[in-house]
Parts: C-alpha cells; structure tokens; sequence
C-alpha cells in the first residue's frame, strides 16, 4: 500500500491507497508539537503493510539530497518543530522510501494528475490562507532548485488606500504580509470569512495576488495557475483577480483564456493528499 502525509501547519493529514492511487482510508488530527503529532501518524500507519511514503510538509523543509539535513523541517517559526528530521523518522519506523516536497507542490502535482490541470504538463498552486505559499509542477516534476520556492514573499506595489503596515516577521509588507488571512484580519481588525459583504476588501485583497500571479506567469509560463487556501473560499475574488490580471499585463503576454486559465482546486481538500500518494509511487 501506499501511504501519504500532508503536513500542514494548522492540520496534518494521512492516508493509504491501493497501487491505483485510490484512497482506502484517511484521517486527520491538528497539528501540536512533534513528539504527540507523530505518535497519530505512526497509530494511523502501523496498520497498514506500507510500500512507501510520500510527504508534502509545510516549511520551510531541506529538499536539497546533498544536504545532511535533507528531509528536515528546519527554520519554521512553528514552535518544536524546528530541525525535525520528518523523512528520518519515518524511515527508521518504516524502512520503506519515502518521496518529500513541500505541501503546495504536493498540491501541485494532485492537481496536475487528477485534477484542475489534467492534460497539461506543467501547473501551479498558490495557497491563500495563514500564510501565502506556492509550488508548482514543471515537465510533470515538482518544482525545486538549491532548495524550494517561496512563492508567498514576493513584493507587491501596495494599493494607494492601505495604511496597514503588513505582518511579516521577515519583510513586513510582502504579499503574504499584505494579503494572507491574518493579514486581512489585523487590517480591519474582523475575520476575512466574517467580511465577504465588504466590496473594498475583496478589491485590495484581488489587486495583491493579481500582481503575484502577474510575476508567476511571466517568470514561470504555467498552463495553469490554481488558487486555493481558505482566503479563497471567497469565491467572488476570481473574477476581480482575473479583471486586475488582465489590466496589469495589457496584453504583453497572451495567457490562456482566463476564466480557464486562473482556477480553483478540482480536488477542493484533497489535493495535496493526492499528491503526496503520487510522490509515494514514484518513490518505491
Ligand atoms: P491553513 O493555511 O492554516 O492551512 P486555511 O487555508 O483554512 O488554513 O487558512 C486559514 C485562514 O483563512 C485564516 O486566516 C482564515 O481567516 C481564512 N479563512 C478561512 N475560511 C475563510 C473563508 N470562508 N473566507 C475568508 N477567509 C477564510
Ligand atoms: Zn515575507
């Protein structure tokens, strides 16, 4: 059997599937220190006779093979989970291979395979919730390099109506520190869900990722860019994102049509679940 791990940040969750990929048993439990979380993921697999793993993580994680501390989740401000040796872990309990990106490849690639952007070869998958975090599939690969993306800390131009200074520990005033969850809560001092009737809200939260997905496509050309997160449970956002899109690229770059083009998740929570199932696959 095949297991896999989406580890979020807020919620982790496990699950095992036959060698076709379908899902025979899943469950989930909040995300607390290491010691307690991973004590529900070995009760969960401890049951099966597993093959192998396949982990999407939030991060920052080493993805680098010739670092020593590959398969680590290193330098998070998630309190006990710093220099966790997530892949160690499992190994030394399973010793079955285990396959490891971050939780939005991971949603990348369920998308690309089951869901949004099957038929394509390449797609991206940005996450609007606590925090802002991308990935993307490139030639079918999750996309990776010295180490992974990190999509959510792009600078934006601010909107000329935003006094808030913006809430990243690191940067202030990029895009996650402007346009995550948080972000939009300390802004109008509401939650984002308890806001949906406010017209301006939507309107600044869609100028910010219009110019993230702007840079996305012009450095990276996806075939498709999927949005997901619980920001974007705001279904009224798409149409403003993509009319904001399309203003600031003027034509400089024929995208696909956009309605077609800037999506939200096909498999809604099941994305990165199923992707990690097929990083499990290709590592065994
Ligand atoms: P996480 O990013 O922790 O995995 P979520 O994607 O659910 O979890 O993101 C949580 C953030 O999304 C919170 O800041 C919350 O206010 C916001 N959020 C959750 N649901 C909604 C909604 N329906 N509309 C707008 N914002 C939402
Ligand atoms: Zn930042």
């Amino acid at each position: 059997m095949l297991g896999a791990i989406e580890a979020g940040g807020t919620k982790f969750v496990v699950a095992v599937s036959n060698p076709d990929l379908s899902i025979v048993e899943r469950a989930s439990f909040p995300t607390t220190n290491p010691e307690e979380t991973f004590k529900h993921v070995f009760d969960f697999f401890d049951q099966y006779n597993l093959d192998a793993i396949g982990v999407g993580s939030f991060g920052p994680i080493d993805v680098n093979v010739n670092s020593s501390t590959y398969g680590y989740v290193t330098s998070t401000p998630k309190p006990g989970w710093q220099n966790t040796d997530f892949v160690g872990k499992l190994k030394s309990r399973y010793q079955v291979p285990v396959g490891w990106t971050t939780d939005v490849n991971a949603a990348a690639l369920g998308e690309l395979n089951k869901g949004a952007a099957v038929g394509k070869e390449s797609c991206l998958y940005l996450t609007v919730g606590t925090g802002v975090g991308g990935g993307a599939v490139i030639d079918g690969k999750p996309l990776e390099g010295f180490g992974h993306p990190e999509m959510g800390h792009l600078l934006v131009r601010r909107h000329e109506a935003d006094n808030f200074a913006g809430n990243c520990p690191y940067h202030r005033d990029c895009l996650e520190g402007l346009a995550a969850g948080p972000a939009i809560e300390k802004r109008y001092g509401k939650k984002a869900q308890d806001l949906s009737d406010q017209k301006e809200v939507w309107e600044m939260e869609a100028y910010y990722l219009a110019q993230a997905l702007m840079s996305y496509t012009l450095i990276l050309s996806p075939e498709k860019i999927i949005l997901g997160g619980g920001v974007m449970k705001q279904t009224q956002l798409f149409p403003l994102i993509r009319e904001k899109f399309a203003e600031l690229l003027n034509e400089y770059v024929q995208t696909p049509n956009l309605e077609e083009y800037i999506v939200p998740p096909a498999l809604e929570d099941n994305a990165g679940v199923t992707g990690c199932l097929i990083l499990a696959d290709r590592a065994r």
